[in-house]
């Protein structure tokens, strides 16, 4: 983008075709950025995630995947899921999925859970700058949209996401372990809201 800059900043003709020339190469870069978002609904079958009595994350997680997954082909964007209902799917398959499509994305979704009391709000987390370029759409329009505790964008070594030779992010819905938070991700419009959320982060990014 500098040289772009500099070539609007000159003034000369010459150097405002070519910049011209350079956006429309650049907007149809971004357009092929991705062809596919595999969405990966966090844990499954024996792996139940976080819990609160019988409410699982594994079963939110997949709840708030379709519905992201309905949100994304509604706007005309190929999705795949790593699972579509209540099974196990080892760590390491996951990114697989992803890897073994060409220029896909890669989105795991998740609830968090911790045994001690007070934390509420969403997370999204990175490994590699592409993933963290996404992350941050991801969790800005989450944040923005939901109106709970922005806890941020935060680089993790997690298996799921640095096994990933494409951009991905791993998003934390809300706290099932605390009172505020397991409220809001019991109501179902709070899933949807979150799903079509972290889908806007999405389309931003393939915007960008
Ligand atoms: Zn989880």
């Amino acid at each position: 983008m500098a040289s772009l800059r500099s070539s609007i900043r000159s003034g000369v003709c010459r150097g405002l075709l070519a910049a011209v020339a350079l956006l429309a190469f650049a907007g149809s870069a971004s357009a092929a950025k991705f062809s596919r978002v595999v969405i990966d609904p966090g844990h499954g079958g024996h792996d139940l995630g976080g819990k609160f009595g019988y409410l699982y994350e594994k079963h939110l997680a997949l709840d708030v995947s379709l519905r992201l997954q309905r949100y994304l082909q509604a706007k005309g964007i190929t999705t795949t899921l790593t699972r579509q209902r209540d099974v196990f799917i080892p760590l390491e398959d996951r990114p697989a999925v992803s890897n073994a499509i060409a220029k896909s994305i890669f989105v795991s979704i998740h609830f968090n859970y911790v045994s001690y009391a007070g934390p509420a709000g969403t997370e999204t987390w990175y490994y590699s700058a592409a993933g963290q370029q996404l992350a941050a759409l991801i969790q800005n329009r989450v944040a923005a949209g939901l109106g709970t505790p922005n806890r941020g964008v935060k680089f993790a070594r997690f298996k799921v996401l640095r096994s990933c030779s494409m951009p991905a992010a791993l998003v934390e819905g809300g706290f099932i372990s605390t009172n505020n938070d397991r409220a809001r991700v019991l109501d179902p419009r709070y899933r949807q809201r979150l799903a079509e959320l972290v889908g806007e982060g999405i389309l931003g990014y393939r915007r960008q």
